[in-house]
């Protein structure tokens, strides 16, 4: 924790700097803002500010540069790497309150968003302008733009339209050191200097404070045919994604869930699986031609014909579309009600590999005796591998099992992280897919734009 004076000097300048309201020391609100999804534990900061301008954001660094105050930037708290974690204390910035969309140019095909807006929001508001923003994590109902970016999200659509970088044209971003930039463009092109926006996306909140975005938008497919497939095993399942992928189709979604998962989903979830399902695949396509959208159903079903259980499961409607979502929404919530407590990882390997890294977890958490759930967007490699535990006192162990899913991930070639982040959850583990030297350079990088290393220290490295 920080120096109590400090902290008492940094509170009395910060309600001088902000309006005084939004200078928070409540317990109860501190201890909501020290924890995230991560399941890693509640580490509380000593101050929550609710900034509204950059240059808010930029008196809270000047205070925090003063005092030596750790500054922890915080979105809608959904991130599962612990990158909101107040580790050593300071000041919690949250965004949640600049979540204006400020504007949709459908001549240009781009918008520009501040930080919290809920990208869900987001979503459907381009909608109605017959515009279409791609990135689509599953917590879209409740996770900002800001964080998006921070964590460079991906989701089911990453598979087609790519992940959140893809999108972003250009940031405005408040650094440590006070300055107020705009890196990027506004224009779909551009190649001027180096690309410091493709830097700040993904940097989890420990280069700037990213206080607006620009992003590119698409036409929106005017036509989506969701489709489910039952498979008597999950190696059945990883086979059948195989074949697509090397097939040369290309859906817009192919998300995977083991048994495991499934026996989660049929407790509460809108969707109904058949009892002995060993696994399923969530197939989704779109375009502008429904003839086209239907052929690319028709064609995936064939291709998967030889390894399912069953016949291919088209949704009839909407509704039919909602309930299988949901399903798969949920999922990570309803894992607790077979274990309560998991620790869950997002590792991605290249897409040949996936039956074998399926294979390859479940063994590792059977060696550990726990019980592994592996689901996830795998037609791009992406799994979350959770393993379920009942007692804290198991944790140990558990970390172990889930080194060791890492380590095996990074051996095939792949990565501890598809698209949560490194965090606090992953630190200790970079090293090992990346090296020293490529550690050591971006720790050099995260110096430079944060000298004095206030802005959300041990996150992504391990502290020297
Ligand atoms: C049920 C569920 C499903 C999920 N599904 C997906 C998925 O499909 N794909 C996926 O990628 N993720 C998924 N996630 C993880 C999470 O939602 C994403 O990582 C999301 O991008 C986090 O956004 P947030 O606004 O909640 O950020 P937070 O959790 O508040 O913050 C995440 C990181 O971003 C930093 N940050 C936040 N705002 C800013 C800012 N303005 N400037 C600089 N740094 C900032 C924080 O310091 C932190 O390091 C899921 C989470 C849940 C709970």
């Amino acid at each position: 924790m920080s120096d109590s004076r400090a902290v008492m000097a940094a509170l009395d300048e910060l309600r001088g700097a902000l309006a005084p309201e939004r200078v928070v020391v409540d317990r109860d609100k501190l201890d909501d803002y020290g924890r995230d999804e991560s399941d890693l534990g509640v580490h509380p900061p000593e101050v929550l500010v609710l900034a509204e301008t950059a240059e808010e954001v930029k008196r809270v660094f000047a205070v925090a540069t003063r005092h030596r105050l750790p500054v922890v930037p915080i979105g809608a708290r959904s991130g599962k790497s612990g990158g909101t974690l107040a580790l050593a204390g300071g000041i919690a910035l949250s965004l949640e309150r600049m979540s204006r969309i400020l504007e949709i140019r459908p001549e240009d095909l781009t918008a520009r968003v501040q930080p919290g807006v809920i990208t869900g929001v987001f979503q459907q508001e381009v909608e109605k302008h017959g515009l279409f923003y791609p990135p689509d994590p599953n917590s879209a109902d409740v996770c900002s733009m800001g964080g998006n970016v921070a964590e460079n999200a991906g989701g089911p659509r990453a598979l087609k339209y790519g992940v959140t970088r893809e999108y972003v044209l250009g940031l405005e971003v408040v650094l440590p050191t006070g300055e107020i930039l705009r890196v990027g463009r506004q224009t779909i092109k551009g190649v001027a200097g180096y690309d410091l926006t493709a830097l700040l996306v993904g940097s989890e909140g420990t280069l700037g404070v990213v206080t607006e975005i620009t992003v590119k938008l698409l036409p929106r497919p005017r036509h989506v045919s969701t489709a489910l497939v039952v498979f008597k095993s999950v190696e059945d399942a990883a086979r059948a994604i195989s074949r697509v992928l090397a097939s040369g189709v290309i859906p817009r979604c192919l998300e995977l869930l083991d048994d495991v998962a499934l026996q989660a989903c049929a407790k509460s979830a809108p969707f109904k699986f058949p009892a002995d399902a060993g696994a399923a695949v969530m197939v989704e396509a779109d375009g502008n031609d429904e003839e086209g959208v239907f052929a690319e159903i028709v064609r995936i079903a064939e291709l998967v014909q030889a390894d399912a259980a069953g016949e291919v499961i088209v949704a009839q409607n909407e509704a039919q579309r909602r309930d299988i979502w949901e399903t798969r929404k949920y999922l990570s919530v309803n894992l607790r009600g077979l274990h309560p407590l998991k620790l869950s990882e997002d590792i991605a390997v290249p897409r040949s590999r996936i039956p074998e890294m399926v294979r390859k977890t479940r063994e590792i958490g059977a060696k550990h005796g726990f019980l592994v759930a592996t689901y996830g967007h795998a037609g791009d490699g992406n799994l979350h591998a959770n393993v379920l535990f009942d007692r804290e006192d198991e944790r140990p162990r558990v970390e172990r099992a889930v080194g060791e899913v890492l380590r095996a991930a990074v051996d095939m070639g792949g990565t501890i992280t598809g698209e949560h982040g490194v965090g606090l959850a992953k630190r200790d583990y970079l090293e090992y897919e990346q090296g020293k030297a490529l550690v050591a350079l971006q720790r050099r990088l995260k110096a430079l734009f944060d000298p004095l290393g206030i802005l959300n220290p041990g996150k992504i490295f391990p502290p020297e």
